[in-house]
């Protein structure tokens, strides 16, 4: 039980306010002559008043931000199904690993000679990504998804130039993440909608239509945002390179298929692969990330600059390479993401990452089986790695998707991810990913059922929801449109919220 109620806790800047520091150390005396701010610093830089910096022990510090941790849900709490996120468990061992001093102090203008196990470990971690990709080679750089994608696009640019053949136009399936069409439109492109066929994946006829020489590549996430495999990869991919397009795979949903089956032979260009989605790492704290990019023989050529060569036993920094798109970063890469990405590969090995991906799959499949019924499938087509369901049902009784979402927090669950794809009016995307225990799947399947029979039964308590977490249900256009950074506490809750205690 909680002493005190979460709601009640003040700004850090607001306790003790004004009355000097409350140091958390005694220090020795130094040794060393102080000198005055004045002897020191140009006049134009000196401040007037002191800043209202917060003054408070050390043991109050870790309190407040004890306590403001848990006014959040994390993937260490509980099943945090959001679809298209891959919000697995991040095992303690790679956060030893990325912060082991010999990571952690490198400074990236070190000298090769000094940093030979750190080249190395990209060297490595390049190797493993060509492996399970099956394909040639792989750029480290993209720190996530999105920068993955525009470095694909970038190299699918120049291979076309290089062979002077400008082409203008991306196909993008109507079922595609945000972030493609956007990439491509970064990488000068006009993206072209694509539409779906019945059954959630593209239709060839319409593939075929849309294909002609204006069109540089198409941008396929495989398997698609409803968790449906394009199972017409290869002709799709056959059509396209017969009419001198690319073929861009989004692979952020690696997680389906990582271990059993290789994007290389399906015939993707270009893969960029979210390390913090298939290969752990916290992310949804906002990063960083990591989204290293697998590309055809086609593109090797134009892979970004730096890049990690093996000369011998020793290891080095390529610099330049004449048909290089150049360097997509300062430096080489969100390092520690890296390595713990690399632990996390070492760790499973090619047996453990087939079963990461078969139990990922198998829990999807799970959770459609279980709320098939309940709940309303727009395409009913066979599920990999996360399943897409719609309120449909629950409108019926005035009941949406949000209501849903913010009732799951009352029952001690993360929401889905919520009216994306966008083909699929009020979705509930759900990913369980291959970490809970089975028990805490049917606890999430229960959660779930038992909300569809209140929709039917006693829609207000969906409509009151959440009433258990610190904050209760907010108005999200408001909080979009008029942002306060600074509040109290007692100025944000409408009186009569039920305090958590
Ligand atoms: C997450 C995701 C992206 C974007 O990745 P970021 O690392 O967030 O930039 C792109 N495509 C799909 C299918 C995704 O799930």
């Amino acid at each position: 039980m909680r002493r005190r109620a979460l709601r009640d806790e003040p700004l850090i800047f607001e306790r003790n306010p004004g009355r000097g520091p409350r140091g958390g150390y005694l220090l020795p005396e130094s040794g060393i002559a102080p000198v005055a701010p004045e002897e020191a610093l140009p006049a134009d830089q000196l401040r007037e008043a002191l800043p209202e910096m917060p003054a408070l022990g050390e043991l109050e510090v870790v309190q407040h931000f004890h306590r403001l941790s848990q006014m959040n849900f994390a993937v260490d709490e509980g099943l945090y199904p959001l679809g298209s996120c891959t919000m697995k468990y991040n095992p303690r061992i790679c956060e030893v690993t990325s912060r082991l001093p010999g990571f952690v102090d490198l400074h990236p203008l070190q000298p090769e000679w000094q940093v030979q196990g750190a080249l190395r470990l990209m060297w490595e971690m390049e190797r493993a990504l060509a492996q399970i990709t099956g394909m040639p080679a792989v750029t480290l750089q993209p720190a996530a998804g999105a920068h993955g994608e525009l470095t694909g696009m970038l190299m699918i640019r120049a291979a076309l130039e290089a062979r002077g053949d400008a082409r203008e136009v991306v196909l993008v399936p109507d079922s595609a993440h945000g972030t493609n069409p956007a990439s491509a439109t970064f990488a000068g492109y006009r993206s072209v909608e694509i539409a779906s066929g019945p059954d959630g994946t593209v239709d060839l006829a319409e593939l075929d239509r849309l294909m002609d020489e204006r069109v540089a590549a198409i941008m396929l996430t495989v398997p698609n945002t409803l968790g449906v495999f394009e199972h017409r990869i290869v002709e799709i991919a056959e059509l396209v390179h017969s009419r001198g397009g690319f073929i861009y795979m989004d692979g952020a949903n690696l997680n389906a298929f990582a271990g059993r089956a290789l994007p290389g032979a399906m015939g993707a260009d270009a893969l960029h692969i979210n390390l913090h989605k298939t290969f752990s790492t916290p992310h949804g704290g906002g990063g960083p990330g990591a989204g290293p990019v697998a590309v055809s023989e086609a593109l090797v050529p134009h892979l970004p600059v730096p890049r990690v060569v093996r000369e011998g036993d020793g290891f080095r920094m390529l610099w330049e390479d004449g048909r290089s798109i150049g360097p997509m970063r300062g430096f080489y890469a969100n390092f520690l993401i890296l390595v713990r990405a690399l632990t996390f590969i070492r760790g499973m090995g090619d047996e453990g990452l087939r079963e990461m991906s078969e139990v990922a799959v198998l829990y999807a499949n799970l959770v459609r089986q279980r709320l098939a019924g309940a709940y309303h499938l727009e395409y009913d087509a066979p599920t990999m790695h996360e399943v897409v369901f719609d309120d449909s049902l629950q409108q019926e009784h005035g009941v949406s998707n949000v209501d849903i979402a913010k009732r799951l927090l009352d029952l001690g669950f993360h929401p889905p991810t919520m009216s994306f794809p966008l083909i699929v009016h009020g979705a509930l995307m759900i990913e369980p990913t291959e970490s809970p225990a089975p028990e805490e799947v049917e606890a999430f399947c229960e959660a779930m059922l038992r909300i569809a029979r209140e929709a039917e039964t006693d829609p207000e308590v969906l409509k009151a929801a959440p009433r258990e977490t610190p904050v209760g249900r907010v108005d999200e256009v408001q909080a979009a449109r008029n942002l306060v950074l600074r509040w109290r506490a007692e100025e944000a809750w409408p009186a009569g919220v039920p305090t958590r205690s």
